[in-house]
């Protein structure tokens, strides 16, 4: 009886502190598989002639929304500063019919969630999106969005929330990762009612333009990028990069409230195919002078080791037509990329690391070049490219072995060489040998 009466104390004291925790409500847009989803195609899933729509495995913003909130949400709960409530945790229900009675379980109408929000007392609110335009439209940039004008949010910190958060999810486009085609040096944080020139007043007195955002919690919906950017579309198949776009709010919103985040990094790469132009690609409409008007590196075996020169993970790069590999939660350090795939040469060196830093992602964009793939060789890790440097034509300077820049970086396409002698080299990092 002592014991279960100790037991039942110490629950009563944890009530205290659990109510101080922060309550964030997690929103992430659409949820049916239904056309309300902004079903879209891809290379590899296609409209099906049969529905109009991809499989549930293509491109449905409902699922690229709610990868991103599950990533954010796990992370919040595990920092333990915060309380959640999501709208949905799921998706569907499969296969989507019109009519049932089933249809809205997980596409909830917007007055009832932004009811939900302050029924439970929300501190803040943040609903998750990806925006659009016409299919194919060279455009891709986030947009912001909060309940008021531009001069005023009508929900105080709602733009500070945004403010704070802004740096954050831009850090891929910043990083040159993704294209961002406006907005560089800028932020675009919106009111609603002047985004959309218009408002309207809700049961419970409460004025804006988006209905989800008809609530009484700081906040604001995110568009983070436009899926008819065809590459980045491609992109979102790949779980692992919406789940780095969750992090990146996660580390936002912990910014915003002062709290202790993660210390762990993340690196998140893409793979892009030396040479090999992506426009004979459907639904690959790259924008010029981007990355993405490169082959996207398809099946790569990326090895990661740490300067003990152990793996400490491997990633299999998918079939979707984004080369993107991540590898998360790592002590931060110096770690070796590698990499191995069917048709292109073995990459490994130990020239250049990839320096992890807590709270942080380092994006790395690396090509392959095509040839003959070998084995991963543990012993020496140095790379060897045949013929003169000359010859290897490469966006990436190449230095000598006493970091003296022997050739500038070389424009992708350019007939443009220099001849340099045979011998070791530090190229995009790794030690090469012409
Ligand atoms: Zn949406």
């Amino acid at each position: 009886m002592k014991a279960k009466y100790i037991l039942l104390l110490a629950l009563l004291v944890a009530i205290p502190a659990s109510a101080q925790k922060i309550r964030v409500y997690l929103n992430p847009g659409h949820g049916s598989w239904g056309p309300d989803d902004r079903p879209m195609p891809t290379i590899p899933y296609p409209m099906l002639a049969s529905t109009g729509r991809p499989d549930t495995c293509g491109f449905y913003e409902s699922n690229t929304n709610l990868w991103k909130v599950l990533e954010c949400g796990d992370r919040l709960m595990k920092n333990g500063n915060f309380t959640l409530k999501y709208s949905r945790r799921k998706n569907g229900p499969y296969p989507y019919r019109k009519g049932a009675s089933n249809e809205a379980r997980y596409n909830r109408s917007l007055s009832e969630i932004s009811a939900e929000v302050d029924t439970w007392g929300a501190d803040m609110f943040l609903s998750i999106h990806s925006n659009a335009t016409s299919e194919g439209a060279l455009v891709n940039y986030p947009l912001f969005l909060y309940r008021g004008t531009d001069a005023e949010d009508y929900v105080e910190n709602s733009k500070a929330m945004c403010q704070k958060i802004w740096p954050r999810l831009t850090e891929a486009m910043h990083a040159g990762f993704e294209v961002m085609t406006h907005y560089n040096s800028s932020t675009n944080i919106r009111g609603d009612i002047d985004f959309y020139h218009s408002s309207w007043t809700n049961d419970r007195g409460i004025t804006g333009y988006l209905g989800v955002l008809h609530h009484m919690a700081p906040g604001f919906l995110s568009e983070g990028y436009f899926h008819t950017y065809q590459p980045a579309r491609h992109r979102a198949l790949n779980e692992d990069w919406c789940r780095q776009e969750g992090i990146r709010y996660y580390r936002g919103i912990a910014d915003y409230f002062g709290v202790h985040t993660d210390d762990t990094g993340c690196i998140m790469g893409q793979l892009h195919v030396y040479g090999q132009k992506s426009d004979n690609l459907e639904y690959f409409n790259a924008v010029s002078g981007s990355l993405d008007e490169y082959l996207p590196a398809n099946g790569v075996t990326v090895r990661l080791r740490n300067t003990n020169d152990e793996v400490v993970a491997t990633y299999e790069t998918d079939q979707n037509y984004n080369g993107i590999f991540v590898f998360n939660d790592l002590t931060p350090g110096r770690y070796y990329i590698e990499l191995k795939g069917e048709g292109y040469k073995t990459r490994q060196g130990k020239a250049n690391p990839t320096v992890v830093k807590a709270k942080t992602t380092a994006y790395k964009s690396i090509y392959m070049y095509s040839g003959t793939s070998t084995p991963f060789d543990d012993e020496t890790g140095v790379e060897e490219l045949q013929g003169s440097a000359s010859e290897v034509q490469s966006d990436e300077a190449i230095y000598d072995l006493s970091g003296r820049k022997v050739r500038s970086a070389l424009p992708l396409g350019s007939s443009k060489n220099g001849r340099l002698p045979k011998g070791i080299y530090i190229m995009g990092g790794r030690k090469v040998v012409f």
